[in-house]
């Protein structure tokens, strides 16, 4: 369903990925773990054309892309087949919940309002904030926040959905009614590329882990191959620092 080859990607003269390849199949719930600036989330950015890669493929089902030299067309049909729920959930603070989730249906896909804002009410009601439909960004907490920014993404039925870091702003308490979130629309078979630090929703949820390190993927595997018996020494000392 999603296959990347040979992602490159500098800033300056830093290399931060350094040849990624990367195989999802539909369904599939992939978390990416690694040590702070080893290239997770540039990597996120780089398949949705949040940045420009220096070199690398992308082929979505049928619709194969180069990262570099996609033309805008191509960077619209992939960004049809994806949905992106980002740290600070980048919602639009002078619309209310349901209008943020409405905007991508209404301005990128063209549905009809009304249409829109039927999908909009199940998708914020799929992810428990049905009854907060008209209340603004500034009116919920960072966790609400975020479950509007998953909302948007579920709207948009894209084939999978990028979470870079989807818990990382939250106050401790209100990291689970994320994770929770995330874990239903997981179960409901949404393919999901997760790039995270929390351990236990890689080794619950994921069924494919990767260790990222140094811009490249140093291993990957099932949460058992990763978390209970890692080959590489890079993936051992990580785990023994952060579990
Ligand atoms: P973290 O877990 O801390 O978010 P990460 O693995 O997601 O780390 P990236 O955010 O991909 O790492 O960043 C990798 C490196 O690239 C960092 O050193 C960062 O400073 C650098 N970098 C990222 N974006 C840019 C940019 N737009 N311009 C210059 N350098 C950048």
């Amino acid at each position: 369903m999603l296959e990347i080859k040979d992602i490159h990607k500098s800033f300056g003269k830093n290399e931060i990925l350094k040849g990624v390849d990367l195989k999802i199949n539909k369904g599939d719930v992939v978390v990416i773990l690694g040590p702070s600036g080893s290239g997770k989330t540039t990597l996120l950015r780089c398949i949705n054309f949040l940045e420009r890669a220096d070199k690398g493929t992308a082929r979505f089902g049928d619709l194969e892309v180069d990262l570099k030299n996609a033309t805008k067309k191509e960077v619209q049909q992939v960004r049809k087949k994806t949905a992106f729920v980002f740290q600070n959930y980048n919602l639009f603070n002078n619309k209310p919940a349901i209008e943020n989730v409405m905007e991508g249906l209404v301005i990128a896909r063209k549905v009809p309002k009304a249409e829109a804002r039927e999908i909009a009410k199940k998708a914020l009601d799929k992810v428990g904030l049905f009854e907060k439909y008209d209340y603004y960004p500034s009116q919920l907490s960072g966790g609400q926040q975020q479950r509007v920014g998953i909302a948007r993404a579920v709207a948009l039925n894209p084939d999978i959905i990028l979470f870079d870091e989807p818990t990382s702003a939250l106050d401790p308490e209100l990291v689970g009614e994320v994770l929770n979130t995330m874990k239903e629309i997981a179960n409901e078979g949404t393919t999901m590329l997760v790039v995270t630090h929390e351990m236990g929703f890689a080794k619950d949820v994921a069924n494919k882990v990767i260790f990222m390190d140094g811009g490249v993927i140093v291993e990957e595997g099932t949460p058992h191959d990763i978390f209970v018996s890692p080959k590489e020494i890079r993936t051992k000392q990580f785990l023994r620092r952060v579990l």
